[in-house]
């Protein structure tokens, strides 16, 4: 597929917050690229003056949207990684049972949702601002502030509770460093992932993450609703 620039029938504006409806904002970030590099041109992001989201305007069109995924990195190849070493291979099963038990992947429970999102209060996006990874547009339409997020599922009836997201800090720290050395999208979304997470000079932040989980790179939300209630 050929890179090309968005044309003006294929885009929309969004005039009012998704999460909150103000009208209230002001430019965040006005020339990111598609770091992905499935098209050309650079995105604007918007900040609710209300409740500190930030979301894409003018955006594609529900129509227009596939194109933004032709040629995104999930299609990429990506060899599993070989654990080697007492160390890393600990590593992997302590994440591996971690998230069945916290996350519920290998037991699925009824009503009860977790959203995974990334986090616009996170400390990445705090220290590295435009070359925060997560400015990933025109995929990443919209990324909700935790409170505005929250309220939204409250809204619709969820019970809600943050949870903590694991030993995740080294990978978006090299992402965001990555972002920040124009590296490549295959350095920058999949080698800052699946390399090893036994870098000791950023434990120290996966250990501040514990203490603040609000600044952790993902909001994770588990939502529970009552499905007897009416
Ligand atoms: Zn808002």
């Amino acid at each position: 597929m050929t890179s090309r620039h968005w044309e003006a029938h294929e885009l929309e504006s969004v005039t009012r917050c998704p999460y909150c409806q103000s009208g209230q904002r002001r430019i965040a970030y006005a020339a990111i690229p598609d770091r992905i590099g499935t098209t050309q041109g650079t995105w604007t992001y918007w900040e609710c003056r209300d409740c500190r989201s930030l979301y894409v305007s003018p955006r594609p069109t529900p129509t227009t949207i596939g194109r933004a995924y032709a040629q995104y990195y999930t299609h990429d190849q990506c060899d599993e990684r070989p654990r080697q070493g007492v160390l890393d291979r600990w590593a992997l099963s302590v994440r591996q049972s971690y998230l069945a038990r916290k996350f519920g992947f290998a037991k699925p429970k009824g009503s009860r949702w977790r959203w995974v999102l990334t986090n616009r209060d996170g400390i990445f996006h705090r220290c590295f601002g435009a070359d925060w990874f997560d400015l990933c547009a025109p995929q990443h339409l919209s990324l909700p502030s935790g409170p505005a997020l929250r309220a939204c599922l409250e809204n619709l009836g969820f019970a809600v509770r943050r949870r903590q997201r694991g030993a995740h800090a080294q990978s978006h720290w090299r992402a965001c460093q990555a972002v920040r050395r124009a590296d490549t999208r295959e350095n920058i979304y999949i080698a800052s992932f699946t390399g090893r997470k036994t870098a000791w000079g950023t434990f120290w932040l996966d250990g501040l993450l514990w203490l603040i989980p609000g600044w952790q790179g993902d909001l994770v939300l588990q939502c529970r609703k009552n499905m007897c209630k009416t």
